[in-house]
């Protein structure tokens, strides 16, 4: 299996990405921010409780994504591989994931992390904010502390990764085609 994190802040451009790689390479799209939204629009029970944390910017418990993700790679035995967007987010969430694959002899193969800065991530989301229709993309306030909690539990994933040499960081500025052939290269160079 090939499994690769896309990784990086709200706002980096993980979702147009991750759409042109998984069509390219064949992998499994797995975005928490999407399965949470899912069971926001069901109205299912975890639904209702994620959407109290994502209202306010924060992250949503490790318990909830962990069973999320379990159940999304129970349901697909047979992916060639997996392309997880905006997970793991926390660095038990990358432990948890470490070990789910473990179970099934597979592991991360690459991490591909794109680096946007902070000005252009705000400006970025506020622009989706006026089409997308979620309200966490309207809210300054939703949109700061989403930068905060990005900074104190998100980007210590990428050390956990980096210690045993996985990370790649991306360029994640230009136009979407020319980040897009520099992720290519990159999973080239090591599939
Ligand atoms: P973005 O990357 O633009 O913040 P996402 O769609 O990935 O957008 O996530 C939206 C919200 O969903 C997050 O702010 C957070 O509340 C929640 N969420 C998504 N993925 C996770 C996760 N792996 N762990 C905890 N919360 C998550």
């Amino acid at each position: 299996m090939f499994n690769l994190i896309l990784f990086g802040p709200p706002g980096s451009g993980k979702g147009t990405q991750s759409e042109k790689l998984i069509d390219k390479y064949g992998l499994l799209h797995l975005s928490t921010g999407d399965l949470l939204r899912k069971e926001i629009a069901n109205q299912t029970k975890l639904g209702l409780e994620a959407k109290s944390f994502m209202d306010k910017g924060q992250l949503v418990p490790d318990a909830v994504v962990i069973g999320m993700i379990n159940s999304a790679l129970e349901a697909n035995p047979a992916a060639k591989g997996f392309l997880f967007d905006g997970f793991p987010r926390t660095v038990a969430q990358a432990e948890a994931l470490d070990n789910l694959l473990a179970s099934k002899n597979s592991g991360i193969s690459i991490v591909l992390a794109l680096e946007v800065d902070q000005e252009e991530l705000v400006k970025r989301i506020q622009i989706r904010g006026q089409s997308s229709g979620r309200s966490d993309d309207s809210d300054p306030n939703v949109i700061r502390a989403r930068l905060v909690e990005y900074e104190n539990k998100t980007a210590p994933v990428a050390g956990h990764y980096a210690g045993v040499g996985k990370v790649v960081y991306v360029k994640g500025v230009g136009t979407i085609d020319e980040i897009f052939q520099s992720l290519c290269r990159q999973i080239d160079s090591r599939k």
